[in-house]
């Protein structure tokens, strides 16, 4: 059977929210997932802790327990794995979907490799972790160079610039120099992101005021070589010895994907994809936004606690559409 009332683009967090309420519905419906079941979640760097509190990580009141103030990753991903198993999600994974082409408004045409699919409506959580930002600097591809972080034993010892001054980067930097790696932090702004943890800010600016990790703040890089890293800084130009750098300056959504879709996005530099906040349906009829992928480049306005609610929103709505 390739028809469906709805498919889901994205088995993340919040794909599998919307497959919960159309199940609830009684809408028939299918995830398609390019990687393994949350995919975004499972590359997270290895001990990462979340910002918030398990209970506000939650889907449909399925309780998350964990015996950490905040849960970490592993958590996590028992708790998304148990929900989607235990619930049999319909949901088809390592199948990505390339295109999707709108018919008219309840009939939309979903390929991916393996098939090809008839959809009534289409429901977009792609998320924001694919693209990361480049910098656009020479040597940005080197293999030493990453846009991820995962573990930080492999830094142990060697020298290592983090470029960035928000979670990922702060969070990169403390791993590495508790492991015994030269940690040098690369930050545009005057100071670490206001935005960081709470309970992390203080150990990062200490760790900085006693020297343990070195920062160059104002700064940016200019090239990166096999073993040197050029940086420009308020008094000049500086050339540090170097084996490793770490870029972890964000992601952004797949711009493209949603324009071939016909979403429009705002011109005023932010790529706020056209939706209804009531309905979460885009300018395209028939094809919705749900998740974090709402936010455009502000990627930190939306995450699982605040855009879990579009998954409700949207099966309110259609389950309206089919009793007129
Ligand atoms: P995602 O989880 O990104 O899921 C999108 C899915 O779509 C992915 O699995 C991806 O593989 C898939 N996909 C993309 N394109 C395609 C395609 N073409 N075809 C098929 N599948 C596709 N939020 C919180 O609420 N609390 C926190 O404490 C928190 N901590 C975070 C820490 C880090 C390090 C990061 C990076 C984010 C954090 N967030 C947190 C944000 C949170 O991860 C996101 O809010 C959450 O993942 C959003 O879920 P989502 O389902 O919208 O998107």
């Amino acid at each position: 059977n390739n028809k469906y009332e709805i498919i889901i683009i994205g088995g993340g967090p919040i794909g599998i929210a919307c497959a919960l309420e159309a199940e609830k519905k009684g809408l028939s419906y299918l995830i398609l997932e390019k990687g393994c079941l949350v995919n975004s979640l499972y590359h997270y760097p290895t001990n990462m802790t979340f910002f918030s509190t398990s209970e506000k990580l939650e889907l449909d009141n399925i309780p998350f327990i964990s015996n950490n103030p905040k849960p970490v990753k592993r958590e996590a991903l028992e708790y998304y794995r148990r929900i989607a198993t235990n619930n049999e999600v319909n949901i088809h994974l390592f199948e990505k979907v390339n295109s999707v082409n709108t018919i008219n408004e309840n009939k939309h045409i979903v390929k991916t490799p393996r098939n090809t699919y008839e959809t009534e409506n289409v429901i977009v959580a792609t998320g924001f972790y694919d693209i990361p930002n480049y910098l656009g600097v020479p040597g940005e591809d080197l293999p030493k160079v990453s846009h991820y972080y995962n573990d930080p034993h492999y830094y142990a010892t060697q020298k290592t610039i983090v470029v960035g001054a928000s979670n990922s980067a702060v969070d990169a930097a403390l791993e590495i120099y508790r492991k015994g790696g030269d940690v040098t932090m690369v930050v545009r702004k005057p100071e670490i992101g206001e935005r960081v943890k709470y309970w992390v800010r203080p150990d990062i600016i200490n760790r900085i005021e006693e020297g343990s990790i070195k920062v160059h703040f104002e700064s940016s890089i200019k090239e990166i070589k096999e073993s040197e890293v050029v940086i420009d800084t308020a008094e000049g130009e500086l050339t540090l010895e170097n084996d490793f750098v770490l870029l972890l300056t964000g992601y952004r959504p797949n711009f493209k994907f949603l324009l071939d879709m016909g979403i429009e996005l705002s011109d005023d530099g932010r790529k706020i994809p056209k939706y209804n906040q009531e309905t979460m349906e885009t300018n395209v009829p028939g094809i919705f936004l749900a998740g974090v992928i709402c936010g455009g480049v502000e990627t930190h306005k939306w995450f699982i606690e605040n855009s879990r609610v579009h998954a409700k929103m949207i099966m309110e709505h259609l389950r309206s559409k089919e009793k007129v």
